[in-house]
C-alpha cells in the first residue's frame, strides 16, 4: 500500500543548483545520520517549526505549476533532505507518480539505506548525487554517527545500475581533506563507478543559526572551509584517477 502523506521541510521551485535545468527541490525531513557539520539540522526531527505534513496530492499540485519550466529547461524534480530514503514509502509514491508523468527525477542521498527498499525507486530515477564523507569507517562513525560500510556497498550497487551518478564530497578542512582520504575516495570511485564523476562541496556554516533556533546550540558546528588552493589540490588528485570533476552547485 502506498503512503500518501509525507513530512516535508520545503518545496523550493526554480532551483538551479540540484541537477540539470530549472528544478523543484523537495526537502524531505528525517535523516539516520548526525553529521557534525550538518547545515540542515531541522531535518533531524518530524516535530519542529520547519516541517509540515503534505499529501501526495499537495505535492503533485505544486509540481504541476512548474511543468512548463521543466520542459523548456530540461529540468525536473530533485529529492533532497534530510535523507529522502528515510521516508521511503512517501518517496516511492512521489517517484512512481512523477515517473508516470514523464518528469526527470534526481535524488540527493547520504547513501545510508536498505538496498532492497530502494532498488525499485532508483530504477525510476534519472540521476543521483551520493555523498562520500570520509573513507575510514571508524572516523565516519565518529563524525556522522554511523559506519560507512552500508553506504559504500550501496554506491557499488548504484554503479551497476543505468543511472547517472555523481559522488559528492563535503570538503572540510582538517577533517576529510587529507591526501590519504582523497586518494582512497578517488581510488574507490574509479574502481566502482564507470565514468565516475565527483563534485566537491566546500564546507559552509550557513546553517549555524538554525541550531540556536532549534535549541541545539551545543551541536553548533565550528569547522573550517578549505582555502581555494587546497580545494584545487584535492581536485587535481581526483582528476589524476581519470575522474571528472563536476560543479552542479
Ligand atoms: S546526511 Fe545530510 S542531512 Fe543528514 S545529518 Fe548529514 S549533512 Fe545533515
Amino acid at each position: 500500500m502506498k503512503d500518501n502523506t509525507g513530512i516535508i521541510m520545503n518545496i523550493q521551485n526554480f532551483s538551479v543548483n540540484d541537477g540539470e535545468g530549472i528544478r523543484s527541490t523537495i526537502f524531505m525531513a528525517g535523516c539516520p545520520l548526525r553529521c557534525k557539520w550538518c547545515s540542515n539540522p531541522e531535518s533531524w526531527s518530524f516535530d519542529n517549526d520547519y516541517v509540515k505534513k503534505l499529501t501526495l496530492d499537495d505535492v503533485v499540485k505544486e509540481i504541476r505549476k512548474n511543468l512548463i519550466f521543466y520542459r523548456y529547461s530540461h529540468g525536473g524534480i530533485t529529492y533532497s533532505g534530510g535523507e529522502p530514503s528515510f521516508q521511503k514509502e512517501f518517496l516511492k509514491s512521489m517517484v512512481d507518480t512523477f515517473f508516470n508523468m514523464g518528469i526527470h527525477q534526481t535524488i540527493e542521498t547520504c547513501g545510508y539505506f536498505n538496498w532492497d527498499h530502494m532498488k525499485d525507486i532508483f530504477e525510476k530515477l534519472d540521476f543521483a548525487f551520493v555523498d562520500i564523507k570520509v573513507m575510514n569507517g571508524k572516523k565516519h562513525k565518529e563524525l556522522t554517527g554511523v559506519d560507512n560500510k552500508k553506504i559504500l556497498d550501496n554506491i557499488k550497487r548504484l554503479g551497476e545500475l543505468d543511472i547517472d551518478l555523481v559522488i559528492r564530497i563535503p570538503l572540510i578542512k582538517g577533517i576529510n581533506d587529507s591526501l590519504d582520504n582523497i586518494n582512497e575516495t578517488a581510488s574507490f570511485v574509479s574502481e566502482n563507478i564507470p565514468n565516475g564523476k565527483i563534485e566537491i562541496l566546500p564546507y559552509h556554516s550557513l546553517g549555524n543559526y538554525k541550531y540556536d533556533k532549534l535549541g541545539l546550540s551545543e551541536y553548533k558546528n565550528i569547522f573550517q572551509t578549505p582555502m581555494k588552493n587546497e580545494i584545487l589540490t584535492v581536485k587535481k588528485i581526483i582528476e589524476s584517477y581519470g575522474i571528472k570533476i563536476v560543479d552542479c552547485k
